[in-house]
Parts: C-alpha cells; structure tokens; sequence
C-alpha cells in the first residue's frame, strides 16, 4: 500500500469516527438513548485512535504505546472510583488534559517545521499560536476550577486589586505574543512566553470566579479545550480533531448558554462581577425560626398525598440517596399518587447532575420535569419533598433585589400547598446565602443524612401501608 493509500484509508476512518461523534452526540439529547450515544461516541474516538496509529509519519512506537496504556488505565481508574459528587472537578480536569495537549501538539508540530528548515505557512502559524494560547489558558484556568470545586483552592473569588485590567492586559500580552509567533515563526523560542503567558490567563480569568458559577465556568472551558483542540488540528492537518475539535468547541459554547440562561446572568457578568463573593448574606441561625418535623409525622403525608413532586440537588448525590428516594416515590405511586420529579439545571454541581442521578436509580424518564414543567405544576402540587437541594429552591431569587441570585430561575416550590425541605442543618448551599423558604409556614425540616432520612420514609410509608 502507498503512503497515499494509507492517508485515504485513514481519512475514510475518519468520516466514520466524525458520524459516529455525531449521532453519539444527537442521542444525548434524550435520558433514553443517551447511554447509547455515549457509547458510539466513545467507540468513533477508538477507531478514530487506531486508524491514527497507522499514520506513516510516525517514527516510533516506544512512546506512543505506553502513553495509551497507561492513558487507558488511568481513564477506567477514574470512571471506577470517582464518586458522583467528583464528576465536575473530573470534566475540569479532563478540560486540562485537553488544553495541554492541544498546546503541546502545537509546540511540537512548530519545532518540527523549524528543525526541518520548512517555512510555515501564515494560517498553520495561526493555528499553532490558537492552540497555545487557548490551550494554555484551558489548562490553568480548568486546573483553578478543579481546585475550587474539589475544595483544595478557596470558594470563594480571590478579587486582585484592578483585576479586570490585569487580566485584559494579559490578554494583550498573549495576542502580541500570538502575533509575534506568526510574524518570525522561524523564532521558536517565542512559544515559551506565549505558553507561560497563557497560564497566568487562565489563572486571572478564574481566580475571581465564585463557587456558584463553577458550572458556567466548567462548561466554557470545556469549550474552550475544543477551540484549542480544531486550531491544532489545522496545525498538524488532522481533519479529525478539527471537526472533534468544533463539536466540542460548540457544544461546549451551547452548554454555557444555557447555564446563563438558567441563573440569568450574562456571560460577562459571571466572568467579571466577582459573584458570590464570601460575607455577601450568610445564614444566621436562630434569628428567624422554622419548624421542625419527623419521619413518622412526614411518612403519614406522603402516604395519603395524591400529588408529589421530589425536588432533587447536591445533598442527594452527597448522600448518595437516589435509590431510597425512588423507592418512595414508588410506594407513593402504586397508591394513586401522582410523583414527579422536578430538576433545576443548576442542581447539584454540573450540569445534568441530577438526570444522571436520577438515571442510575432507573426513575422512569416521564417521570422527569425540567424547570418550566415543574413550575406549571407546582401550583397544584400537594407536597414537595426537597432533598438536598437549597439554592435552586430559594425565593430570594424572586423576590429580593439585592440577593447575590436574583433574578435566577428557581423551581418555585413555595406554591405547593405544603413543603418539606430535608437536610442536614440549618446551613446554607453553594451561594452562601440563606434560604426563605425554610422559614415559610407551609415549610417544615426534616433534618438529617438524606439516605438515612429516606430510608426511614420508605419504612414508616411501608408501615402504613401495612397496617391499613
Ligand atoms: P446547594 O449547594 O445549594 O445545597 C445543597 C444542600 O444539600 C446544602 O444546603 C446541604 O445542607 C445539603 N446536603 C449536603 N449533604 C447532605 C446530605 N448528606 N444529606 C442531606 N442534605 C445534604 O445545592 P443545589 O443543588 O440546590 O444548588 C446547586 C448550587 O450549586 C447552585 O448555586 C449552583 O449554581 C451551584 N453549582 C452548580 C453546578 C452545576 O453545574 N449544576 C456546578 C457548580 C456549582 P446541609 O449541609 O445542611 O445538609
């Protein structure tokens, strides 16, 4: 076989790989096929590999090999053992993994036409100075947000002192770099500053970012490792990665979007408002009173309700709780109640969070309302059941100004004839702030572990049943 047919083969491999991409990503639009999607995708990117591997520019093995296996094992470690409440700070680091690579494919393919005395091209110039630079600032700037929600890095935003400046004369300093590096690309040396640059870029643009906004942070930096991804694919002529490459980029934009949308903010205002700033309205205890209830008195509800809806965030994945609460709404349904289950974009800590949850535990789909479908039926719902979740339930987004959420979609459970909010205190969600809500007279707390809480919903509505 010639050098060219090879290049053919691969190329066709490749448009394989790049529908599977696609259709894998179109099934996800629905829980149903989404496990088949991901599924496709993922074996489009292993044909993708393989064919790569056969590329005739490849002067050695030795690396490349090893590099797989051990990629290999390190990505089934990760997707065993990192629990669900890991998952965001995985993407981020997965957003990392990307951007370095893109930057250093892009660093290698320019020694490589320097060594060899070719010159370079303008626009492969441009791509090789994209894909550091954007890569670079994905790195750093996904590391940060890992950190932040991993809990290794504070929460809440570290605001210098003329930060927006800082990072908009940074920003200057990677396009002169860039620039640079397109006009005398002969000078390779170039790309150390420009990587170096690139990093601290990353590191001032997420620094200030809040802990509530981690999501939109995460999404736009999955984005970004895409970008980075296609501008290297121009540089080494990879057809692939470029279209990967924009998939990611757009999906990644697409998903951004729609986090904004769901806490109505721009996404100028979440990169450099410095939201969710620590001292913003912390919980006070005691100051306002709330009632507090128990199992048995919470079990006796739901058994005679004839319309629920659970209402899901952070501290059921925290607690692991999915199964017991489905287990609930099971009971709750062979006795003619009517049980859906309510799901804020935003809830828990990445996007999509709580379906995947909620997947596992096999609630069936039709049961799942996003945020608009539940609000047209919280109106003439009976009893929520709020697991875990506080932000994303809070009517200070309505209904206070002044309230770092205002003006963010909620699900608006406090026009359910009655509410019960389960956790573990008093304290406040991801935002920092109080919550009205559990200080409403249709409100009671069910304090405690959510399973464990749970479990003891599932026995005492068992009991009833029984003794009926
Ligand atoms: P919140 O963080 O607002 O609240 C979660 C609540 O769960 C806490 O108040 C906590 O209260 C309770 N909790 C924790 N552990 C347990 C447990 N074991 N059993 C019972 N309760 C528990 O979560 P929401 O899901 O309501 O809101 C999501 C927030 O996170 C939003 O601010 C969103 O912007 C942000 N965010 C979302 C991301 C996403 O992509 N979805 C990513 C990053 C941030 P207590 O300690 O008293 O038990």
């Amino acid at each position: 076989m010639s050098d060219q047919d090879v290049l053919n083969v691969i190329n066709a491999v490749y448009v394989v790989a790049a529908i599977m991409f696609i259709y894998g990503m179109a099934q996800l639009r629905r829980p149903a096929t989404a496990r088949t999607g991901n599924r496709v995708a993922a074996m489009g990117m292993l044909i993708a590999i393989v064919a790569t591997i056969f590329d005739r520019e490849i002067v050695s093995y030795h690396f490349i090999l090893p590099a797989i296996l051990v990629g290999a094992l390190i990505g089934a470690w990760m997707a065993r053992t990192v629990p669900m409440t890991g998952m965001p700070q995985m993407v981020a680091i997965f957003n990392a993994s990307g951007g370095i690579a893109s930057a250093l494919v892009a660093t290698a393919a320019l020694i490589r036409f320097n060594d060899a005395g070719t010159d370079v091209e303008v626009d492969t110039a441009i791509a090789i100075a994209l894909g550091i630079a954007i890569g670079t600032v994905t790195l750093t700037g996904s590391l940060v947000a890992a950190g932040k929600l991993q809990g290794t890095i504070n929460q809440n935003p570290v605001l210098l002192p003329a930060r927006n400046v800082l990072s908009l004369a940074m920003g200057v300093i990677v396009v002169g770099l860039g620039v640079a590096l397109v006009a005398v690309s002969e000078q390779t040396w170039l790309v150390i500053p420009l990587l170096a640059a690139g990093m601290l870029l990353g590191i001032l643009l997420s620094i200030p970012i809040g802990g509530a906004d981690m999501p939109v942070l995460v999404a736009l930096f999955n984005s970004y490792s895409g970008l980075a991804a296609a501008a290297t694919g121009f540089a080494v002529d990879n057809n692939l990665l470029i279209v990967a490459g924009a998939l990611v980029g757009a999906s990644g934009l697409i998903l951004t979007t729609i986090m904004c949308r769901a806490m109505n903010r721009s996404l100028a205002n979440v990169m450099f408002a410095g939201f969710g700033q620590s001292g913003a309205v912390v919980a006070e205890e005691g100051e306002r009173s709330y009632r507090s209830v128990n199992a048995e008195d919470v079990a006796t509800m739901l058994a005679y309700a004839r319309s629920a809806v659970f209402v899901t965030g952070y501290g059921l994945a925290v607690a692991q709780a999915q199964h017991e609460l489905r287990k609930l709404g099971d009971l709750m349904a062979t006795r003619g109640a009517t049980v859906r289950y309510g799901i804020h974009p935003v809830a828990g800590r990445m996007p999509g969070h709580m379906n995947v949850l909620l997947a596992e535990a096999d609630v069936p789909y039709d049961q799942l309302y996003d945020l608009e479908e539940t609000n047209r039926e919280l109106g003439q719902t009976e009893i929520v059941l709020v697991v875990g979740a506080n932000d994303v339930v809070n009517p200070q987004a309505r209904t206070n100004p002044d309230s770092p959420i205002y003006g963010m979609p909620i699900l608006n459970v406090d026009e359910a004839d009655s509410c019960i909010v389960m956790k573990r205190s008093m304290a406040s969600g991801f935002s920092g702030i109080d919550n009205d809500l559990f200080y409403m007279d249709k409100t009671a707390m069910l304090f405690g572990d959510a399973r464990n809480s749970l479990r003891s919903l599932v026995t005492e509505v068992e009991e009833i049943i029984k003794n009926e």
